[in-house]
């Protein structure tokens, strides 16, 4: 007998289903054909300055999976450029998520690894004359910048001699200034129609420490420039981006083809001598829509505003887009690759229903999660005509469709707990499950009839029931036909559990509208968990942390990870067997 709960799976959904055939997939396979690449790269470059969500799940997916499929690499780089906002804390956290997801990683890097190459190839460019040191504060670089219907000024210091500007970038570096006295910019063109090619701040001054370099630099990159010099010292082929970059592109390649690593070995010579592997390549900037889903918010400072505030328990609270989050509310990994296949990958921007998320995480459990039983709302049904001491020991299936699960033991015995709505005294037309002088088919033991209903003023406080001994598993009475089945557990081995009800963290399909002055906080769902007490079979209470199963007629939940033991066993509803949203959208 086979009673092994579900173990997370991570063999690849990819590797089942059909070939994807979006237009990056496109792209790579043309340039493997055509002898542009021989091998692909790729990596996921996450800022560490928060938890990653399931927008991050979709760029993991995209830059493993084709790793994956077309045999490349893929790099986990740390894009920790801005340490004002960067903690180890999410350093690690990122690793563990992306660890979950299924992923590995050909090399973990760091943005942080290459500043000295990136200083090296600011001198290079100032050499060049094409970056200068620019004494304008910020409010001055936005007046000089112009719009989009007006061209920018130059700034008064553009040209500075290549002399003086490598001696006030070397001061800058060696902290003379305060923060904001002086940047470093790109000398490329201030009439540009694009924006982000006006003379950009390349560097920045910022006297605070860094997670990864400590106190070692008081200037730091900017993104745009640290971005595509990483990619290009990773030799990464294609670096896979949200559509937001789309404009930043010219800059990226502008700053590829300037610095030009492949000409210039020195550049980069100090990461070799420190064993860093480079492979110098000139990286192709390839944008894609970003995830958006309704019913959530997905910015980092939204989700971290929910936990410093205390609105949730955490970045791992059960409620929270956030993949620790998801995980905690019993979301798969399996579930979370399905969802990414699924909404696939463009450069349509559009906005995903949840319900298309809850539907991967059902159909993964479906097929994987155990059954087991469990009473949340319980009141005590007498079986009156079998003995005091009755006891029995059944064998159900684990999986309805999946006979290699097994089947496990579920002990009856006399008195059972059933929901409190499996009963109605005066009940609706059309109510299939217990009534008065009714008759409903207890799950697995037979057909039971209640007999009487025993009361303490209004409150039902116990139903009395026969059970008819021929209807029992097995025996001709059997076959008997009755209307409804529901589910039980036996009151003198049910074990007591916490039980703790999810359901979406909003009430609105979009918390990020703030037309009307209301912000998302306004739209908390008070009922975005609800915490019972319920009974559960043993062979629900035994199971280990974070173990998936569905509640036979409950929905799926997930021994809580942290918090679940057997002797006090904790689950937490992952999502309900249907959709109940559907009809309020
Ligand atoms: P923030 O600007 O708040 O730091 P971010 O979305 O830029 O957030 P990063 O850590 O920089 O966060 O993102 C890492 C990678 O994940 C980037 O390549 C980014 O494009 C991608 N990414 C982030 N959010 C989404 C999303 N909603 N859908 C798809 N990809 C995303
Ligand atoms: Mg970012």
């Amino acid at each position: 007998m086979n009673t092994s709960p579900m173990n997370h799976d991570v063999s690849h959904i990819a590797d089942t289903t059909p070939e994807k055939t979006d237009f990056i997939r496109q792209i790579i396979r043309d340039d493997l054909a055509s002898g542009k690449h021989r091998q692909i790269r790729t990596r996921f470059p996450p800022e560490p300055n928060g938890y990653l969500h399931i927008g991050h799940a979709k760029a993991i997916c995209l830059n493993f999976g084709v790793g994956a499929e077309f045999g490349g690499r893929v790099n986990l780089r740390f894009d920790d450029t801005n340490p004002s906002k960067e903690d180890i804390e999410y350093v690690e956290s990122i690793q563990s998520d992306v660890k979950w997801l299924g992923f590995d990683w050909a090399e973990l890097r760091h943005a942080s690894d290459y500043f000295e190459t990136f200083y090296l190839c600011a001198e290079k460019l100032i050499r060049d004359g094409k970056a200068f040191v620019c004494d304008l504060n910020a409010e001055q670089v936005r007046e000089y910048r112009g719009n989009l219907n007006e061209p920018g000024k130059n700034s008064p210091y553009r040209d500075r001699s290549a002399e003086e500007n490598l001696d006030l970038f070397r001061r800058m570096r060696a902290g003379e200034f305060e923060d904001g006295a002086r940047t470093l910019r790109a000398k490329i063109d201030m009439g540009s129609g694009n924006i982000n090619l006006r003379d950009p701040a390349i560097y920045r001054i910022r006297h605070v420490s860094h997670q990864n370099t400590g106190d070692a630099w008081c200037i730091y990159p900017m993104y745009d420039y640290a971005h595509c010099i990483s990619d290009a010292l990773e030799g990464i082929t294609h670096s896979l981006c949200t559509l937001e970059f789309e404009d930043h592109r010219p800059l990226y390649d502008w700053c590829i083809d300037n610095i030009d690593l492949a000409g210039h070995a020195p550049l980069w010579q100090n990461l070799v001598d420190r064993g860093f592997k480079t492979d110098v390549s000139k990286p192709r900037q390839i944008e894609f829509s970003r995830l958006n889903i309704n019913f959530t918010v997905m910015s980092k400072r939204k989700l971290m505003a929910l936990v410093t505030d205390g609105l949730v328990k955490g970045w791992d609270d059960p409620r929270m887009p956030t993949l620790c989050g998801l995980r905690r509310r019993g979301y798969t990994p399996a579930s979370m690759r399905l969802f990414a296949d699924r909404i696939g990958i463009s450069k349509q921007n559009s906005l995903i229903d949840f319900s298309v998320l809850e539907g991967c995480v059902r159909e993964d459990l479906d097929a994987k999660g155990q059954r087991r039983l469990a009473v949340i709302d319980p009141i005590k049904l007498v079986i009156k005509n079998l003995p005091e001491d009755f006891s029995d020991t059944l064998h159900f299936s684990n999986h309805p469709k999946d006979e290699s699960a097994g089947k496990r033991e579920v002990p009856l015995s006399r008195e059972v707990w059933i929901e409190r709505d499996d009963f109605m005294e005066v009940p609706p037309k059309g109510f299939h499950r217990l009534v008065p002088g009714g008759e409903v088919r207890l799950r697995g033991v037979g057909i039971v009839k209640c007999i009487d209903v025993i009361k303490n003023g209004d409150d039902i406080v116990q139903l009395h029931g026969e059970l008819d001994l021929d209807s029992r598993p097995g025996l001709p009475g059997s076959e008997r036909k009755v209307k409804g089945t529901i589910h039980w557990v036996s009151a003198k081995h049910g074990v007591e559990a916490e039980v703790r009800l999810y359901d979406r963290l909003f009430t609105v399909a979009n918390p990020d509208d703030d037309s009307d002055g209301k912000t998302y906080r306004d739209y908390l769902n008070p009922d975005s968990v609800r915490i019972v007490k319920a009974y559960v079979e043993p062979a629900a209470a035994s199971l280990p942390a974070e173990t998936n199963i569905q509640f036979e007629r409950l929905g799926y939940f997930v021994t809580d990870r942290l918090d679940h033991s057997a002797g006090k066993p904790v689950f937490n509803r992952t999502v309900t067997l249907r959709d109940v949203w559907a009809k309020g959208v």
